[in-house]
């Protein structure tokens, strides 16, 4: 089956010669959940940023579902990026004084659909994330874990293949942490690919899959069988 992400020996040195990521390869399949670990500055910020298109890679492939995402233009990007991927991050990045369904309504602005037709996908995927009791809740009135399950409706309400959390725990105490990969967890169930920048040791641990950065370099992947 076709990896839902594939890096082929990437590369990516920043302008001033730090080589972030080097050399490589990775596959992520339909509903793996996979923890990206490592040491600040290890390289794991690039690798999502790689993974999400945000970045280009200087050597090397980078695919989702199939396609090299070099030969997309810059709206076949925005396109892929639309469609196919969800991002999560550890601030929220909620829109301020904007009800926590239109917050997760504009995450479908790009797919065109009318509003009636966003608010109701928006309302689905703020239930599913448990918050159907939240929906004109501003973000003042939510508390961080809260929060942070609107954003991630946000980021799923377009049903992307792969779902992309850079520290989506690092703002929230622990137990709320808990909750909130709990929700991940259930998202990996359901098919999407999850992966998951994490500096907590018992959420990397409690994981499927652990990749573990050093110095741009992937130096260890526990997962059993990696995907063709
Ligand atoms: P991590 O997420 O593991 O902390 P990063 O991917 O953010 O690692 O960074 C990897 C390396 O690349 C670090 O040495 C960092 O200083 C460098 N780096 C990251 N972003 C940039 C940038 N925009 N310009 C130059 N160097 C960068």
């Amino acid at each position: 089956m076709t990896p839902v992400a594939e890096l082929v020996e990437v590369t990516r040195t920043y302008p001033g010669g730090v080589t972030a990521v080097d050399g490589v390869s990775l596959a992520v399949g339909r509903g793996e959940l996979v923890a990206i670990v490592g040491p600040s500055g290890s390289g794991k910020s690039t690798l999502l940023h790689l993974l999400g298109t945000l970045d280009l890679p200087g050597s090397g492939t980078v695919r989702i579902e199939g396609r090299d995402v070099a030969e997309l233009s810059d709206r076949g990007l925005s396109a892929l990026r639309a469609h196919r991927l969800g991002f999560v991050f550890q601030q929220f990045h909620l829109a301020a004084g904007v009800r926590a369904l239109d917050n997760v309504a504009d995450g479908l602005l790009y797919a065109g659909a009318p509003l009636a037709e966003r608010r109701r996908r928006a309302a689905a995927a703020l239930r599913r994330v448990g918050l159907g009791h939240r929906m004109d809740h501003r973000p003042h009135q939510l508390s961080g874990g809260e929060k942070q399950r609107v954003a991630i409706a946000r980021a799923v309400v377009g049903e992307p293949s792969l779902l992309l959390a850079d520290e989506p725990t690092g703002a929230l105490d622990t137990a709320t942490g808990a909750g909130v990969l709990d929700l991940l967890r259930e998202l990996a169930g359901g098919g999407t690919a999850v992966v998951v920048i994490t500096h907590d040791r018992d959420i990397a641990a409690s994981l499927p899959r652990r990749v573990e950065m050093r110095d741009g370099r992937v130096v260890r992947d526990t997962a059993a069988v990696m995907v063709p």
